[in-house]
């Protein structure tokens, strides 16, 4: 049995490389190789992945430290492991009097996620949030309330103008409340903090309202509101406490007329004209709320270009969509100053970077979106002599997938560490790490991290840009399709944007995905899968999608890519 199985496994190795190169002659050969491996997952059903012996061995030229390693994993080990095991702890009978096996500090999605993971595992876990709610910036004042706001400003903007020419008329003038607009974002934000507090609940985590510092590498001390101090003993500790707007020399952030993304989240009312500072993702979407909801928004950016590392081809589209919707561009502009006028409103010094030039600029509400910096402060990090980088992120090791600092048994996940600030990269980590506490090996893969924008059209990615890879010296090849071809986006009368992937010219592997357009975030979720299974667009373009969907412009990118799409 054994025997015969390893025997497969090398044949389904060779045939599978030559399958995957030889695809567009001999489709069938293909399928048996699919078909082979297909059965030896059966045995091994542990594993869900059929195309991860056709990837890790045909991409030398793309293969990182990741794909080595979930290489080295999926031969080794099948069960061990990528699953998700879920054996139930003993209850947290003790609650903080007994001693833990790990105290969370940090509520946020790194911290909740963990916890209820640590507690799944097994662990007795406390996680300790200074916020009344659970949740951390996510739910509390990022992903969730901005979300909340880009979709009532996107049925405003779809009642007042998109709706007319299908034959729909709303009645008299279309009206905004922002009180009433405000009072439905929240209802979102309440359901879903509670909701934590059910999951901890139902998983017997306990949960900690207060301050966390360290106190030393077993001993965390919580201040409670009222004052009063609790000490918890604990065998690990993970930081998970996340990260604060960064402030901007000259201007001072009073929350009412110059906001950072926490005040853009709850202003009373539509100002009339609004400087976003930074083209970043959070001012791109704020900026586009108010927008739609009629305020004149112009973009002062530092930089040549808006969105970060996106690639470029996605980026003009994008920013032409952007200009389109009458939001304005100043590029290649710092803001120097900002000061409040005897009438309320905001007078800006801006200089252009390159000629030092300066002006003055006006506005009711100025948005300071320049980025954020981690949050340890008062954690105690210095008196235990924990490592920062320059930027004040906690050091740790990512490279053995351990996410320690340099003080043993402390860890650190999320926005305090290096890497994209994403709720679902501090997810990731979260679930990586507790499983490396209970003797498992968890892993991430940085290299499959999806990006999303939530304006209209969206923007998502994941891998690298064509810049990138042009950079590293890779062969390349790339297909796009545009969803004015795509029958679902001209039906929904919604069909700015396309989709890109850029894959490896000898093996097909996918260096990256990139889409512009609507409903680009889901889109791009069989793009992510694809990547973690190190899959090839030629597994995309023989999937079957269904007809009509958003999601052909997908396949008929990766038809494009390996050759020619069919509708374009
Ligand atoms: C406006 C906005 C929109 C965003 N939109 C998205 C999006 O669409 N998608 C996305 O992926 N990401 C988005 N983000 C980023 C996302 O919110 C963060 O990446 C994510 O919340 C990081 O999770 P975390 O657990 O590391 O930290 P956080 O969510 O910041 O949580 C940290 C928690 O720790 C608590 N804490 C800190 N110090 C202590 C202490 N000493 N004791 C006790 N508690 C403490 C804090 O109160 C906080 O609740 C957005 C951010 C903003 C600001």
């Amino acid at each position: 049995m054994v025997v015969s199985l390893e025997s497969n496994k090398r044949l389904i190795l060779i045939m599978s490389v030559f399958a995957s190169r030889t695809l567009s002659t001999t489709p069938t050969l293909r399928h048996v190789a699919m078909m082979l491996m297909r059965t030896m997952n059966h045995h091994h059903h542990h594993h869900p992945s059929t195309t991860t012996f056709t990837t890790t061995t045909t991409c030398a030229s793309s293969n990182t430290k990741n794909t080595a390693f979930a290489k080295a994993k999926c031969l080794s080990s099948f069960s061990n492991n990528r699953f998700y095991s879920a054996v139930g702890n003993d209850g947290g009978k003790g609650g903080q009097q007994e001693q833990q096996d790990v105290v969370i500090i940090g509520g946020g999605p790194g911290g909740y996620v963990g916890a209820i993971k640590a507690a799944q595992l097994g662990m007795k876990v406390t996680c300790v949030e200074k916020r009344a709610t659970l949740g951390g910036t996510c739910l509390n004042v990022g992903c969730i309330p901005s979300k909340a706001l880009l979709n009532a400003s996107h049925k405003y903007e779809e009642a007042k103008h998109g709706m007319e020419k299908h034959g729909i008329s709303v009645g008299g003038d279309v009206t905004i409340d922002v009180s009433k607009m405000m009072a439905q974002k929240m209802k979102s934000v309440g359901g879903l903090t509670k909701g934590i507090e059910g999951l901890f609940k139902k998983n017997k985590v306990n949960h900690v309202v207060g301050f966390g510092s360290l106190v030393d590498k077993n001993t965390v001390e919580v201040t409670k509101e009222d004052g009063t101090k609790e000490t918890i003993s604990t065998k690990n500790i993970v930081l998970a406490t996340g990260s604060e707007p960064a402030k901007l020399n000259g201007v001072d952030v009073d929350e009412k007329t110059v906001v950072t993304s926490t005040g853009a989240l709850e202003l009373e009312k539509v100002p009339e004209t609004m400087v976003v500072i930074g083209g970043g993702v959070i001012g791109l979407e704020l900026g586009s709320v108010w927008s739609r909801l009629g305020a004149k928004v112009t973009v002062v950016e530092f930089a040549k270009v808006i969105g970060g590392n996106m690639d470029n081809q996605i980026r003009t589209t994008f920013q032409r969509a952007l200009k389109k919707q009458k939001i304005d561009f100043k590029m290649e502009t710092a803001v120097k100053k900002a000061e409040k006028m005897p009438d309320g409103k905001i007078e800006l010094t801006i200089e252009k970077v390159s000629t030092k030039e300066e002006s003055k600029m006006i506005a009711d509400v100025v948005l300071v979106s320049t980025g954020r910096k981690p949050y340890t402060e008062n954690l105690g990090l210095e008196k235990l002599g924990i490592k920062t980088d320059k930027m004040g992120r906690v050091e740790v090791n990512v490279k053995d997938h351990t996410w320690e600092t340099n003080v043993p048994g402390i860890y650190a996940i999320g926005d305090i560490i290096a890497g994209p600030m994403l709720a679902h990269k501090a997810e990731e980590e979260a679930i990586a790490v507790v499983e490396h506490l209970s003797g498992k090996e968890g892993h991430v893969n940085y290299d499959a991290i999806p990006s999303i924008i939530y304006t209209h059209p969206e923007v998502a990615w994941v891998g690298k840009t064509e810049e990138e890879v042009k950079e590293a010296g890779l062969e390349y090849n790339v297909g796009t399709f545009p969803f004015a071809a795509n029958s679902r986006a001209r039906t929904n009368d919604d069909s700015e944007g396309m989709v890109k992937f850029i894959s490896c010219k000898n093996t097909d592997k996918i260096f990256g995905a990139h889409i512009v357009g609507p409903q680009a975030g889901e889109l791009l979720g069989e793009c992510v899968l694809a990547m973690e299974y190190g899959g090839s667009t030629e597994d995309i373009a023989r999937t079957c999608h269904g007809h009509p969907t958003l999601s052909e412009a997908v396949k008929e990118a990766a038809l494009a890519t390996g050759g020619k799409a069919i509708h374009f």
